[in-house]
């Protein structure tokens, strides 16, 4: 397979020349079109689109923003909704003007044409240095009996293949992630004995070039273990390199020493003044104890309050009601967060039970396409519409309120049915979808038209006036 993979990245490097053409494409049409469907009160006739909009200034017209719910009872049964001109200035949203309202004269002034404006997703879990999105397709290899540290070996060989062109995938993959209404990422980057800090440097020349379009954090991920590869320096390098938080995977199942793997990610957060985002994939009572250990050492240090995340954590859904409410409270009261990807299988993540408790759940595509996984589509608000089947959130509240691991708790309406945003003064971080209301789209999942960040248009076209 080896072969197979060098044949794969020499095709690839083959069209070298036309890698940033092919990136764009596949950042703007593989995601199934760029053209929106007609949305709601959209005229029939063809009407001028730019896909051009860097005014610093501007008027956005006829957008559809969330007015309230409409209640047979106490249930809400509807969405009401009312067209808006956003006025957007410095990248920020200045006024929001209604629909009959006299606009300032002299703006440049676009059209949505009634679609709908939701807030920016925000994927928490990605891993954007080494994918496989952006070049040739290619399955990853049988998992069936293998063990993690098998799918690490397999890793050493795939990774210096992957590494010439890391940078070029990243950035296609921030285009794929435009296309779904994603502005704002945590993407996890191998730290690791192969790549050293060269995955890092990579992922940070492609952030650069999307500066102004695309916000990521960065956590350094000792994906071969951080005692199993022994890269506690490497790591410490990392820091000092503008990394966000200290990545861990696994302490006992690849690291094999769970207080001893723990305690020296957590010194390298505390040595450091950065957070903490460990992979705990265990299932197992040693993944139900790291946990504990990882809270009492929050509990222990003050320093680390509010900066921890497990992402996965699949051990919480092998706790017994009693102890899965004890753990969450704990979690909560050290503003502990959960990254989990909403996983099918066998086991249902206790996802509604944390944020009940008032843990902070969050989620993330993690690997979108790469030797781990073939099947994602980088699209927050799939994570949603997931959320909301395997939760039971089919009525038009609870379709609403699962928007709400797609943005980082952002919703249009309160629960009370308040518009919660826009704001004058947020940040107009938002994506245009042709949908009636947030509860529709997270049912029926339209296409993206356009999306914005920090007021500059970084995907698709909005009419022109
Ligand atoms: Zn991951």
């Amino acid at each position: 397979m080896e072969t197979g993979h060098h044949q794969n990245r020499r095709a690839f490097l083959g069209r070298t020349g036309g890698i940033v053409t092919a990136c764009a494409v596949a950042g703007l049409t593989g995601s199934g079109g760029t053209k929106a469907s007609p949305a709601p009160g959209k005229p029939a006739a063809a009407e001028a689109e730019t896909r051009s909009l860097t005014d610093q200034h501007y008027l956005l017209t006829n957008v559809r923003l969330e007015e309230g719910f409409a209640y047979d009872g106490d249930v809400v049964t509807a969405t009401r909704t009312a067209l808006h001109s956003l006025e957007i200035k410095a990248g920020k949203f200045v006024a929001l003007h209604a629909a009959d309202a006299v606009l300032p004269a002299g703006v440049p002034t676009y059209r949505a044409n009634g679609q709908l404006a939701l807030p920016a997703m925000r994927d928490m879990h990605i891993h954007l240095d080494k994918t496989f999105y952006g070049g040739p397709w290619q399955a990853p290899l049988p998992r069936q009996g293998k063990t993690i540290l098998d799918m690490i070996a397999r890793e050493e060989r795939l990774l210096p293949q992957l590494l010439p062109t890391s940078q070029q995938r990243a950035e296609a993959l921030i285009a794929l992630l435009h296309s779904k209404g994603t502005t704002v990422a945590r993407s996890h980057c191998n730290i690791d004995p192969v790549s050293g800090l060269k995955s890092l440097e990579h992922l940070q020349r492609a952030l650069e070039n999307h500066r102004d379009d695309f916000s990521c954090e960065i956590v350094a991920f000792p994906q071969h273990g951080l005692l199993h590869s022994k890269v506690d320096g490497l790591m410490r390098e990392a820091m000092s390199m503008g990394v966000a938080y200290v990545g861990g995977l696994d302490p006992t199942n690849v690291d094999g020493a769970m207080e001893k793997s723990l305690d020296a990610m957590f010194q390298i957060a505390l040595d450091t003044g950065k957070g903490v985002d460990i992979h705990l994939h265990e299932a197992s009572p040693a993944g139900v104890a790291a946990i504990g250990r990882m809270i009492e050492t929050v509990e222990k240090n003050p320093a680390l309050r509010g900066k921890v995340t497990i992402s996965h954590a699949f051990a919480l859904a092998t706790l017994a009601p009693g102890a899965l409410a004890e753990t969450a409270s704990r979690m909560a009261a050290q503003g502990m967060t959960i990254a989990s990807s909403v996983p099918l299988g066998a086991m249902t993540m206790p996802l509604p039970q944390l944020s009940e408790k008032g843990v902070f759940v969050m989620t993330g595509t993690d690997s979108v396409y790469d030797h781990w996984s073939p099947f994602g589509r980088a699209d927050m608000l799939e994570k949603a519409n997931l959320y909301a089947q395997l939760y039971r959130g089919s009525d038009e509240f609870r379709l609403s309120r699962a928007l709400a691991i797609a943005t980082g708790g952002v919703l249009p309406l309160d629960d009370g049915g308040k518009r919660a945003w826009p704001k004058a003064g947020d940040g107009a971080d938002f994506t245009l979808v042709p949908a009636s209301c947030s509860a529709e789209a997270v049912a029926r999942l339209p296409e993206r038209s356009a999306t914005f960040h920090r007021g500059r248009m970084v995907f698709g076209s909005v009419g022109t006036a």
